[in-house]
């Protein structure tokens, strides 16, 4: 028995995992809990593993150190720590190494321009620059949308994409089911530092992982601590290799992701400080490992971005960069819906709605929110116009 044997077993594992997760759990909708927990259901969730977690369950396989990490560490691409997370997690390593990396030519953008592209020859119209500052109800529906500039948009059928606890928090009027949001389990946030160099280091490859000293260490640091660990893992992206027109000729763009905890009123959270200190140990490591020694001089422009950013360009709760966690009781059915419960023709899409983050995952919502919408639009029509009647009657009496 050797690691190479406990690697073929461990990918078997994941393919199994991947397999059951996507037909049986992610690429579904649940519209009541017994569909969830059914009892075809429930041998799945053992055969998954999905209260056992990733880190002691990859001890199975492996007995080095080293490789449990680097089987392991992939759980950040869902902003979880493999010790807390559950083990059917080993489907990424699965997709990672056996169905391989993708990326898009012209970058990640290229990919919003081609669907935007299908949209609008179907008849899509987009408002750009207009941020949704209120969601206005009556009765048991949304009934428009107001933005920044106070424009109103009415309509039948409403789909929030942005961050679903910040939705209920800063979009709705004030309910409890905003504060249950807030008390749930985050994923970990980044620092990122985005590099214009005008040089080209041949010796970083399209993607780099540098994983820190203490393994164990560090994820108690990001997801109990919230804070930078004290040796720092972290991510190097040069797209350069792959597509030419990521950077001009003999340059480079990089960019830098380092995980660290999501915002937390109760503990003081230097951010300053922890992007010096990211910054600096990219550098020495960047040094010690592969020679880079001038890429400081080489710079020659840099944006960053830290939890606060995440918070407040992009309206992330808690600046959680993947959104709400994917522990057992945060997904499937026990995640929150992607309808709300009490205003029924307002839908959600994306990362925390069901089934969770990434963007093949995000896209897979988008298609869950559109089935779930077709199935229930006649129905939907019908109660919408009755409940609308009833609550503008009762307006009606209460102001008169
Ligand atoms: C640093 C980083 C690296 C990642 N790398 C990968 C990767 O390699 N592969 C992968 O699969 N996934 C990756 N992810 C995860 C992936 O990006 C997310 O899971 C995905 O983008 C979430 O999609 P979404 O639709 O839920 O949210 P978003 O993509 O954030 O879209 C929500 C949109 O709503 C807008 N919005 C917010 N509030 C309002 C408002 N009030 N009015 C109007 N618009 C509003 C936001 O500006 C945003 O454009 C990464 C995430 C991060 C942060």
């Amino acid at each position: 028995k050797t690691a190479f044997t406990g690697f073929l077993n461990y990918i078997a594992e994941g393919s199994k995992h991947y397999k059951i997760s996507l037909e049986k759990f992610v690429g579904r909708n649940f519209y009541n809990i017994f569909e969830y927990f059914s009892p075809a259901n429930l041998p799945l969730l053992f055969q998954l593993k999905a209260l056992v977690t990733h880190y002691s369950n990859v001890g199975k396989y492996f007995k080095d150190e080293r490789l449990k990490a680097a089987f392991t560490f992939q759980n950040m691409y869902l902003g979880l720590s493999p010790y807390d997370a559950p083990a059917t997690y080993s489907l990424l390593q699965y997709t990672e190494l056996a169905e391989g990396v993708w990326f898009p030519m012209g970058g990640m953008y290229a990919g919003i321009e081609a669907l935007t592209a299908v949209a609008e020859r179907l008849g899509v119209r987009f408002v750009y620059n207009a941020p949704v500052k209120r969601l206005h109800v009556e009765g048991a529906r949304v009934v428009s949308a107001e933005t920044e500039n106070s424009q109103v948009y009415e309509a039948d059928i409403f789909v929030g994409n942005a961050d679903l606890p910040y939705i209920y928090k800063d979009l709705l009027p004030p309910n409890a089911e905003a504060d249950n949001l807030d008390k749930k389990l985050y994923t970990c946030s980044t620092i990122m530092f985005y590099w214009g160099v005008d040089k080209r280091y041949e010796q970083v490859a399209h993607h780099n992982i540098f994983l820190g000293g203490d393994y164990k260490a560090s994820f108690d640091q990001i997801f109990n601590v919230h804070t930078l660990p004290e040796q720092p893992s972290f991510y190097v992206h040069a797209p350069a290799r792959t597509d030419a027109a990521a950077a001009p000729e003999g340059q480079d763009t990089l960019y830098v992701l380092v995980p660290v905890g999501h915002m937390d009123q109760a503990n003081r959270q230097d951010w300053d400080a922890m992007v010096n200190r990211a910054r600096e140990t990219v550098f020495a490591r960047l040094e010690k490992e592969m020679g880079i020694h001038d890429l400081r001089e080489h710079i020659k422009f840099e944006i960053v971005h830290t939890p606060i950013t995440w918070k407040e360009k992009f309206n992330l709760a808690k600046g959680a960069a993947f959104g709400l966690s994917h522990n057992f009781w945060q997904v499937g059915f026990l995640r929150p819906q992607n309808r709300h419960a009490q205003y029924k023709n307002l839908y959600f899409a994306g990362a925390s709605t069901h089934p969770g983050t990434g963007l093949p995952i995000v896209l897979l919502s988008a298609k869950l929110t559109t089935q779930r919408i077709l199935k229930e639009a006649r129905a939907l029509a019908v109660k919408s116009a009755q409940a609308l009647k009833a609550a503008r009657a009762q307006k009606r009496s209460t102001s008169i």
